[in-house]
């Protein structure tokens, strides 16, 4: 491809609010722009590393065993009806409706269409097992698009789901998927964790998260320093430990008020009252479609509402709650309960039910909020002055933990969450009543598991590993090209000639080449290579030519070196292995 027949418009300065990497070499180096929030398009170069990915993705997943499929982006309500997902998916869910005020939504996943698809046309368990996928555009209504194509509204899936006949096909499918990922992410040049998660909306069994490492990652990871035991944050689990602090505190001592004007927060607490922030309790006051309740853990802990949404119910005896209904009550509903202004809540007399993190149990003297504007408590106790309706691990955790497998330690780490595998069990099949015969003609539910891959994210997350302060880095599997040729000067004769020469040489060899042949400074002309980051640079200057002899410079090198005209091919040709 030559320069001047493709659109590439490279830009000095990316945009302020491109606030990653990749998102702002992206932009600069004129592969995507933005048409509104968390919509893009894609220009020539920015699709050619799309279609490097998809093809990397669908080779591992045709050799897995998997069929290529194309469903529907527009999808009638009915079928999300069936599954219960109407209701509950929430906002991320775009709903619309056609000339005939038909509800639609655009699929954000495709659980309910193909379990649809299968239901229709496969009856019998010699047909199973079946694993189908596609490479598809998804829209989901993030509440916060960002970071360019790591988070955006519409964006490219590459989304699997397989079929079984028993748990234990289903299982060995997982695993299939498991190693089909680990070979795509490793094919793709990736520096990545396959992590434990939580199975959020999706619901289902188990699920493993691929996890590429980067510091710019929206995901905390947990991974334990002596075995292999990793975790996104949201689900790792925190072992019960009892902490020095409390142990040492025998006795309980009364009740005391004391006025702590201005104090909310655990650190402004703690100091004024000169104590360990991890004798504070902190007092969170949650509403939820079932009713307000409060939430207790330690002073020096986050919650982790993940873990929260699942106790909700046992909190209240009764079945499920929305999800998305789980939140922070708001100033009216906090003064309603506590009868005091935000920050200042506590356990002791509160009219709702308190579910507390394990980090609380057998917490002696502790500090905590006392209802009441510019107060606190000092030497609380659990039953002597307040019940706990429910004790569970609601806390995140923090590096330093002990290993809830092994007694090493846990280390925190920061990934961007590139693949997902579910094992999904019956939960689609039972819901929309999709079954087969088994050998002995009985008609069973499907057995499920989906497994996807952000195709986007996953480029973008190669940025974020690949980069310099000039530019992309692109790992060959990746590369939009691989080889970028800057004749130095387009007007002399013998430097165009000789470049055409060497492009034409190198295509034929079936290696992608990017012509530069602007008439521009060849300064400006390296630095729009450095940008781009294609992995091999070829210089055509006359002096050079003169002697026989191209420049070659690799991208992730900081100095050229000459080479032969004649063994030019062979020398491209062992840097691509
Ligand atoms: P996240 O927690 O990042 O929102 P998710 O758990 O909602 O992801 P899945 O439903 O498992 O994601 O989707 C499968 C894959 O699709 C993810 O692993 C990710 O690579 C990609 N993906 C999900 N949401 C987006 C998005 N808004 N923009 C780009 N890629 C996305
Ligand atoms: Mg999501």
């Amino acid at each position: 491809m030559r320069f001047t027949k493709m659109l590439v418009p490279t830009i000095k300065e990316a945009p302020k609010d491109a606030e990653v990497i990749s998102h702002q070499l992206m932009l600069r180096a004129g592969m995507i722009r933005k048409v509104a929030s968390g919509i893009y398009n894609f220009l020539p170069l920015g699709l050619r590393v799309i279609k490097k990915v998809e093809n990397i993705v669908r080779e591992e997943m045709n050799r897995a065993g998997a069929q290529e499929v194309l469903m529907p982006m527009v999808i009638p309500s009915e079928l999300w009806q069936e599954s219960k997902r109407w209701d509950v998916y929430g906002r991320e869910l775009l709903r619309l409706k056609d000339r005939h005020d038909r509800d639609f939504c655009l699929g954000p996943t495709h659980e309910e269409v193909i379990t649809d698809m299968v239901r229709r046309d496969v009856r019998s368990y010699r047909q199973l097992p079946l694993n189908f996928y596609q490479i598809q555009t998804k829209f989901r209504d993030e509440i916060r698009p960002r970071f360019g194509l790591m988070r955006g509204r519409e964006f490219i899936m590459k989304d699997a789901y397989s079929f079984h006949a028993t748990e234990e096909c289903a299982e060995r499918e997982y695993k299939n998927m498991y190693e089909t990922y680990t070979r795509i992410f490793e094919r793709c040049g990736l520096k990545f964790k396959a992590v434990e998660a939580d199975t959020g909306q999706i619901g289902g069994s188990f699920s493993h998260e691929f996890m590429v490492l980067a510091e710019t990652g929206e995901d905390a990871i947990a991974s334990c320093n002596k075995c292999n035991y990793a975790a996104n944050i949201e689900k790792a689990e925190a072992r019960r430990q009892v902490s020095g602090v409390r142990c040492q505190v025998s006795g309980e001592k009364p009740l005391t008020k004391v006025s702590t004007p201005h104090m909310k927060s655990v650190e402004e607490v703690s100091k004024f009252l000169k104590v360990n922030p991890q004798l504070l309790v902190k007092t969170l006051i949650y509403d939820s479609s079932i009713g307000s309740f409060a939430v207790l853990l330690r002073g020096d802990y986050e919650l982790n509402e993940t873990k929260l949404k699942k106790h909700v119910p046992e909190i209240f005896n009764q079945g499920a709650v929305d999800a998305d209904w789980v939140k922070l009550a708001d100033d009216k509903t906090v003064r309603d309960i506590t009868n005091a202004p935000s920050g200042f809540a506590g356990p002791v007399g509160l009219k709702c039910k308190i579910i507390a993190d394990y980090s609380i149990h057998g917490i002696k003297n502790a500090v905590t909020g006392a209802n009441e504007k510019d107060a606190h408590f000092i030497n609380v106790n659990i039953d002597r002055d307040f019940k706990v309706e429910t004790f569970a691990d609601l806390r995140n955790v923090v590096s330093g933990d002990n290993c809830p497998r092994c007694d090493g330690t846990l280390e925190i780490m920061r990934g961007i969450e590139v693949g997902h595998i579910f094992k999904l069990g019956a939960k689609y099949s039972e819901s929309m009543n999709a079954a087969f015969l088994d050998e002995n003609g009985k008609e069973r539910p499907f057995i499920m598991g989906c497994y996807g891959i952000g195709i986007g994210r996953t480029a973008a997350a190669s940025i974020e590993q690949n980069h310099d302060k000039d530019g992309i880095i692109w790992p060959f599997p990746l590369a939009p090209f691989h080889v970028h040729i800057v004749p130095v000067n387009v007007n002399d004769r013998t430097v165009m000639d000789a470049a055409e020469g060497i492009y034409n040489e190198l295509e034929t060899a079936g290696i992608s080449v990017l012509m530069d042949d602007r008439d521009e400074r060849a300064g400006m002309k390296f630095k729009d290579a450095d940008l781009i980051g294609v992995p091999i640079r070829l210089t055509i200057g006359s002096k050079n030519l003169e002697n026989g002899m191209v420049e070659i410079k690799l991208r992730k090198e900081t100095t050229p070196f000459l080479c032969k005209r004649d063994e030019l091919l062979e020398k491209v040709k062992g840097a691509l292995k």
